[in-house]
């Protein structure tokens, strides 16, 4: 007899991402937020069914490094020192619960909308943060950013113990809480050591930048004697399960092997590398020695948007072009870095990031009814995915689901009012920029 389910995602192309690959048409059932069964025409009474013709099924992306920040599109072109000195830090240290509220609820609108369904998120005010999430039903970590020097343009560590002592595991555990040290320049050696006790004490993980520049390799050499960002971090909180770092473009060839052996998480971010001139990580030789990578967005001020199929684009684009060679970094292997690499990055593989029963529905069911889908190939196998790495962006996603729960159904999103968000963004970054003595020297009134 037919099964009674919660929800039928009817009808596509289904991109598992499970161990065998496996991509066939047909449907997947979704049974208290878990996924009940996948497969060909399933026979089940659904009491929700979300269209998926001419529409490829995959497992929700998950972004593995990005701040919800509000700044996106307003300090473009400048000098790196005038924008970190003149902009950056007065704007971060300007940053109250109001401004970041309206970032959670704009960058989390964009996420849903384009198919992201899980996020680690390392800013300020996670609170707020935590706060937007809890409604807005995304999977969700937040590490507060603390940055010890300069004062002021972070967390301090005492807020950030008593957010993840309040916010880990909530929501039937979709938000957790983990630490987060901005970086190995900006935090003492004493707040990471601190970080790494009370991490292990309440079992959450910690999340840093590293070895994301040479001037950042240069000054770690400098204060340490001669390590490597990767042997620094190593000796101060232990790479293992529950660490994640991002970046990692400056690393030796011992620093993959530790890394890989370690079982870190790596979040690899080509494009806000590429945008900043920081060069482009090692990722050939990560996958090579088996290291734990996802992908990042970063913020939507070195990207400029959350979008992870131009991430995926980008990984695979800047791999091709540093090892002339375009057999590297392949169209499935980009695909496995948005999905199960991410989760398996943010600790949550075994929760997240292919389509295999038992798992949570988290999934993104994306239109391949589009010009620039088209041809569409469906005889022995399918370029379903080559079209998601080659040719898809944000736009094409038509329903987000996250724990069974429809975040975004026919491009209309369920769960955030995307006019207030909009319009918040608007205001608060005007308010944001004016607390932070910038406004009028970036957009005058009267120019
Ligand atoms: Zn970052």
């Amino acid at each position: 007899l037919p099964e009674p389910v919660d929800l039928l995602v009817r009808g596509g192309i289904v991109v598992t991402v499970d161990p065998d690959d496996r991509i066939f048409a047909g449907d997947v059932a979704v049974v208290d937020g878990r996924i009940a069964a996948v497969g060909a025409e399933l026979d089940v009474i659904p009491a929700r069914v979300l269209d998926a013709s001419g529409a490829a099924v995959i497992p929700g992306l998950c972004n593995a490094h990005m701040h919800e920040t509000l700044e996106r599109g307003v300090f473009e072109d400048l000098p790196f020192m005038e924008w970190l000195e003149v902009y950056a830090l007065p704007k971060d240290r300007a940053y109250q619960p109001r401004h970041m509220r309206a970032a959670a609820l704009l960058n989390q609108a964009e996420m849903i909308a384009g198919g992201t369904t899980s996020f680690i998120d390392i800013f300020r005010h996670p609170a707020e943060a935590a706060a937007v999430a809890e409604t807005s039903g995304l999977r969700a970590t937040f590490s507060p950013q603390v940055i010890d020097d300069p004062v002021g343009a972070g967390e301090s560590l005492a807020d950030a113990e008593a957010f993840v002592a309040a916010w880990h595991d909530r929501a039937d555990g979709r938000i957790r809480a983990w630490f987060g040290p901005h970086a190995l320049y900006s935090c003492r050696p004493a707040t990471f050591e601190r970080m790494r006790e009370r991490a292990d004490a309440l079992g959450v993980g910690i999340h840093t930048h590293l070895a994301e520049s040479r001037a950042e390799r240069r000054l770690v050499a400098e204060r340490t004697g001669g390590l490597t960002p990767l042997q620094w971090l190593d000796r101060l909180v232990g790479l293992g399960p529950g660490r994640l770092a991002a970046h990692c473009v400056e690393l030796t060839a011992g620093d993959i092997e530790r890394l890989a052996a370690s079982g870190a998480g790596v979040a690899h971010c080509p494009t806000s590398n590429a945008k900043l001139g920081n060069g482009t990580a090692p990722v050939v030789e990560l996958l090579a020695a088996g290291a734990n990578l996802g992908l990042g967005t970063d913020s939507n001020m070195t990207n400029n948007n959350l979008d992870l199929f131009e991430e995926m684009r980008m990984a695979a684009l800047v791999q091709k072009q540093r090892r002339a060679d375009p057999t590297v970094l392949p169209s499935a292997t980009a695909l496995r870095l948005a999905t199960l690499g991410s989760a398996g990055a943010l600790g949550l593989a075994e929760l997240v990031g292919s389509l295999e029963v038992g798992k949570a529905a988290d999934l993104a069911v994306v239109d391949l009814n589009r010009p620039h889908t088209r041809p569409l190939v469906r005889r022995g196998r399918t370029n379903a995915v080559e079209h998601l790495v080659w040719s898809c962006s944000a736009a094409d996603v038509r329903h987000t689901v996250v724990a069974g729960a429809v975040l975004m159904e026919d491009r209309r999103l369920l769960t955030i009012d995307l006019a207030e968000a909009l319009e918040l963004a608007d205001v608060e970054e005007l308010h944001l920029l004016d607390a932070a003595g910038v406004l009028e020297r970036r957009f005058p009134e009267r120019p």
